[in-house]
């Protein structure tokens, strides 16, 4: 018997499928030790089979199955072959993806305990060993002896080098003993409520079957209450379910309410777990005592059987698509596991992005609508206030009178506010007025931003930071202009004008840490009247009954972002900001400051009418030939070097030339240039942008001019990118 082996080495020119000779118990998913080229590595079963077509002289046999029981199931398995077809990914890339790290690198757990055992008998062992390394002879006897015994006493015996060479070398295994770190859940416990006529007939509406159901319900309309009774019917039917969240560690509420409706088989995976935390929860699910899964983006690729439903929540946030290698949209693998499973895909918003609304207006999708918030409560009022105006009226500050009255009002009324602005940081530049300097980042082609709590300029792009400027390195000149404001600045102006009230922050500096998000918030519901400034972390999930009045600060941030998604983004973006407020009284209201009032996004966002901002918008991608009607792709090429960067580029468009030759009248854009950011973390960036009629074929042939591997320099391609930076 032959095993067909993917080995685990972080090299390009080794994603191939190697030959070995099975041993007796070798399963396929199964991760074992090969030889491969004079080293011994890990690697992964992904078929067995009778014959190779290699030399079957030459052919070696694996070293030793390193687990009885393989960790990826057949499921998950066929789910990495998917992956590498669909997204044009490498094998080992999406056994990466869907195998997370604590679990690949089990060996090097550090929080658990291992058990090692001899992998072949006594004798093999010395032969193996040699006479020199006497400690290493004495461990492989000892153990013959004792059949296991834990790592940290065979240590203690022999010597932590000794051991690790033994384990190294593949003639001692090393298991884990699983000490389970208890899931924690401190949330409090939340009630199960009745359903409204209009969610009972949503749940009813979205019925067992192998389909994929838009829930489109306005906010606090009670969908997270539906997606519960649809994950409650499949748990109690004996079939597991995955939830999706856009990033559960900021919605804590969340956590809470799924840990109460569904004691000890919830399962949380999120960002904010250690390593050790991670495997735990993984091994819950692998086990199968964990049935519903609740996480961000990766949480798809958990090893749960016989699913019943999956929920992607918020299903038109941006980060269900992956920013980096290997790169893949969520919702594509949703359906490949739904399908699978003959289960339902349920995609839940107030706003779904345009691609999937369009194909529930196509019938792809059967649309479930609730159009109400739950106890008839109306919507927020949206004010659209221009800051044209302010200014000619001489209000010069950033917040409109309109805005102040509203945070004023709330406070009387002992009440809370959210004020949202998309910039973290006190300004976002700082630059000389005299000779024009601006403070950029030596890495990175960009202005660093000004934070005053730490008194130091700080990228954005890569961490670094700089000492505060007082003077102009340039011309010495102490006038110096600060760029826009950020969540600093804003609470900062807050404090002086209401010194009794507590403002809070929650923006990426104020959330460091594992519960950062939990402990602001948890503050925040806890004291009113007080006001929460935030970035678009605050826009999500959150549900605090004392909020009645909402402000954007400065909603033009995300309009005039330029790449084909920006109406959409800001459409959303209002909306789920403004529905923060009012959600459990009917007392909401919100300000929303603009130079551009009578943009139309901000005109349906005003009324809470997405289908006219829809038709509105997928009329305009029609024209103009955007997605969905056509794909975008963008080949990223960045290195040190600036000049090979050039070069690659340069090789990659002759390439991509012919394809548009070939495809003559497909491809209605192709351009090479330096990319919006030109530098990021030292390394240089071009792209070459094109733009063509969705079609699998000509996708396929970029990705295969891409698919070489050039000294020093890093090629990454995306199609229809959440952002062009
Ligand atoms: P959405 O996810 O649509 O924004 P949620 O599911 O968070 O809405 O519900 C909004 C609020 O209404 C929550 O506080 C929730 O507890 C409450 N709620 C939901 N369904 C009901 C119900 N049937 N009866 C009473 N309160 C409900
Ligand atoms: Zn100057
Ligand atoms: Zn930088």
């Amino acid at each position: 018997m032959f095993a067909r082996v993917i080995v685990d080495i972080s090299n390009d020119a080794v994603d191939r499928i190697f030959d070995y000779r099975a041993l007796s118990d070798t399963k396929i998913g199964m991760r074992v030790l090969v030889p491969f080229g004079g080293r011994k590595v890990m690697g992964y079963v992904v078929a067995l089979t009778n014959q190779t077509d290699f030399d079957e002289t030459k052919v070696k046999s694996i070293i030793a199955n390193l687990e009885n029981e393989p960790k990826l199931r057949p499921e998950i398995l066929e789910l990495s072959f998917y992956l590498a077809r669909h997204f044009f990914l490498r094998l080992s890339d999406c056994i990466k993806l869907v195998l997370p790290s604590c679990v690949r690198n089990f060996s090097q757990h550090e929080q658990t305990e291992f058990i090692l055992s001899n992998v072949y008998d006594i004798e093999t062992s010395i032969n193996m060993i040699g006479n020199r390394a006497k400690n290493q002879l004495s461990a492989v006897a000892y153990l013959n002896e004792h059949a296991e015994e834990k790592f940290s006493k065979m240590v203690e015996l022999f010597g932590r080098t000794s051991i690790n060479a033994l384990v190294e070398k593949g003639l001692v295994l090393k298991t884990p003993i699983r000490k389970m770190r208890a899931p924690e859940f401190t949330g409090e416990n939340v009630k199960r409520n009745v359903l409204t006529p209009l969610q009972e007939s949503a749940v009813n509406q979205i019925s067992g079957e192998d389909k994929t159901f838009l829930l489109q319900g306005v906010t606090g309309s009670g969908k997270t209450e539906v997606y519960m009774n649809i994950i409650e019917r499949a748990v109690n039917d004996n079939k597991t379910a995955i939830m999706l969240v856009p990033e559960i560690s900021l919605t804590p509420q969340m956590m809470s309410r799924f840990n109460s409706r569904f004691p000890g088989i919830v399962a949380v995976l999120h960002s904010g777990l250690s390593e050790g935390e991670r495997f735990d929860e993984w091994e819950r699910i692998f086990s199968g005592e964990a049935k519903v899964v609740l996480g961000a983006r990766s949480a798809i690729f958990a090893p749960l059987e016989n699913l019943g439903v999956i929920v992607i929540d918020e299903e038109h946030d941006g980060s269900y698509i992956s920013e980096t290698n290997p790169r893949f949209v969520t919702h594509d693998v949703a359906n490949w596991r739904a399908r699978k499973n003959k289960c339902p895909l349920i995609l839940g918003s107030a706003t779904p992005s345009i691609e999937t609304f369009k194909k529930s207006m196509d019938g792809e999708y059967t649309l479930v609508e609730l159009p109400e918030r739950v106890g008839g409560l109306s919507m927020p009022n949206i004010e659209i206030v221009d800051m044209l105006g302010e200014v000619m009226d001489g209000n010069t500050t950033p917040f409109s009178r309109a805005l102040l009255s509203g945070v004023e009002n709330s406070i009387k009324s002992k009440k809370q506010s959210i004020l949202f602005i998309n910039r973290r940081g006190f300004a976002s530049f700082m630059m000389c007025r005299e000779c024009g300097y601006r403070a950029k980042c030596d890495d990175c082609e960009v202005s660093l931003v000004y934070h005053k709590e730490d008194n130091e300029l700080k990228c954005h792009f890569c961490g670094k930071r700089y000492r505060m400027l007082t003077n102009c390195p340039g011309c010495k000149s102490s006038n110096i202009k600060y760029g826009a404001l950020g969540t600093e600045r804003v609470c900062e102006d807050l404090r002086n004008l209401f010194p009794d009230v507590p403002v809070f922050r929650m923006d990426n500096d104020t959330t460091k840490g594992k519960n950062g998000h939990k402990k602001i918030l948890e503050e925040f519901s806890k004291t009113s009247p007080s006001i929460l400034v935030g970035t678009q972390m605050i826009a999500k999930g959150h549900d605090y009954p004392l909020v009645n009045f909402v402000g954007i600060l400065d909603a033009d941030v995300s309009l005039y972002n330029s790449d084909y998604k920006s109406n959409e983004r800001t459409f959303q973006l209002v909306t789920q900001v403004a529905g923060r407020a009012g959600r459990k009284t009917d007392d909401g209201s919100v300000v929303l400051q603009t130079y551009a009032p009578k943009h139309y996004v901000y005109r349906f966002a005003k009324n809470y009418d997405y289908l006219n901002f829809y038709h509105k918008e997928i009329n305009l991608r029609q024209t103009t030939g955007f997605p969905p009607y056509s794909t975008i792709l963008r080949i990223l090429v960045s290195s040190v070097s600036d000049n090979r960067a050039k070069e690659v580029t340069k090789k990659l468009y002759d390439l991509a030339l012919e394809i548009k030759q070939k495809h003559r009248g497909e491809i209605i854009f192709m351009q090479a240039m330096p990319s919006p950011v030109k530098r990021i973390q030292t390394k240089y960036r071009y792209q070459i942008l094109t733009r063509f009629v969705p079609s699998d074929t000509i996708t396929k042939e970029f990705y295969d001019i891409c698919d070489i591997i050039e000294k020093d320099v890093s090629i990454f391609v995306e199609t229809n990118p959440n952002n062009l930076r």
